[in-house]
């Protein structure tokens, strides 16, 4: 039997969410973490640190954007998107159209001009 952490909807916690059991995941201890804040604010509080997982190495491919999207969880912000690459096309001599972007994690965005 596997559960689903209500906090970062990792689903595969092999205890329930309670009793003081840790998320592997997003770091919630259960009785602890959420005695004084919703499971939304500790979610948005590991958004906000560019949800790392918690302990030892991710499983392979963990992915934690797709793993709340199979959630139904839409809404979240972006946060480890830092920069983006932008496409730009001329139109004239001061105009240029966007033709695309990239998003970029890092801090090695440039711009380039097509
Ligand atoms: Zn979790």
């Amino acid at each position: 039997m596997k559960y689903r952490c209500p906090v970062c909807m990792y689903e595969e916690l092999p205890f329930p969410p309670r009793d003081y059991h840790i998320c592997p995941c997003c770091g919630t201890e259960f009785g602890n973490d959420d005695a004084d804040s919703s499971h939304k604010e500790l979610r948005d509080a590991w958004i906000g640190r560019g949800y790392p997982w918690f302990f030892g190495l991710p499983p392979l491919g963990w992915n934690p954007e797709q793993q709340m999207l199979n959630a139904g969880l839409f809404g979240f912000q972006r946060a480890a998107l830092k920069q983006l690459h932008v496409r730009l096309q001329p139109v004239s001599a001061r105009t240029f159209q966007i033709t695309g972007f990239d998003e970029v994690a890092d801090n090695s965005a440039s711009v380039i001009a097509a």
